[in-house]
């Protein structure tokens, strides 16, 4: 069996890494999240994420329906349907979960031969400018993000591997090599 997951504090490059991966090596089956957030402009429901209601998630969460969940940030929730992730185990695809800290204890759990993956940017004060450049962040959520990403950086010692983002294209040359490592 082979699944991965990808943790790493906000803004360090996580989104364009998994796009490169999936882009590279057409094995990996990436997991859609369910989130009570609302979609961002060019979101597409079912693609980027399932956007569902607060009470929609409950009864995920109810019926046993997530492999983890947590409330990231302090405001939304965001989980992992379990029914997809098994299904594409059992189809011996590559299974790549993005999830935050929380979510990455949980699978430590409900997923224990997954490989966990956490990716650091250079130095921490590079995820403020990178947020910032972003754009997609007002003054004070930016500044809640950095706060949790100060959390998950202490955190990293938990994964099993820690990649640097210092280079896209070299970052995710790196996964791939830990993912063909795996056996
Ligand atoms: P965004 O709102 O920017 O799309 O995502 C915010 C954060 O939610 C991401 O950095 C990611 O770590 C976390 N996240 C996305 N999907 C999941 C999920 O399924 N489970 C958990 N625990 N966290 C997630």
């Amino acid at each position: 069996m082979k699944a991965f997951v990808i943790c790493g504090p906000t803004a360090v490059g996580k989104g364009t890494i998994i796009r490169e991966l999936v882009a590279k090596e057409p094995a990996i089956w990436l997991s859609t999240s369910a989130t009570t957030r609302s979609p961002r402009e060019g979101e597409v429901n079912a693609q980027h994420y399932f956007f569902v209601s607060p009470g929609e998630f409950d009864e995920m969460v109810e019926q046993g329906n997530m492999l983890e969940w947590a409330t990231v940030h302090g405001v939304h929730r965001y989980g992992t349907p379990r029914g997809p992730v098994e299904k594409a185990l059992a189809d011996g695809g590559i299974v790549l979960l993005e999830v935050d800290l929380a979510g990455a204890r949980q699978i430590r759990e409900s997923l224990p031969e997954a490989l966990q993956i956490f990716i650091a940017p250079p130095a921490f004060d590079d995820l403020a400018v990178r947020l910032e450049m972003r754009g997609t962040e007002g003054p004070q959520e930016r500044a809640r993000r950095l706060d949790t990403a100060r959390v998950e950086m202490a955190a990293a010692e938990e994964f099993d591997r820690v990649v640097i983002n210092d280079d896209v294209a070299r970052a995710t040359d790196e996964i791939l090599s830990i993912m063909a490592s795996v056996k």
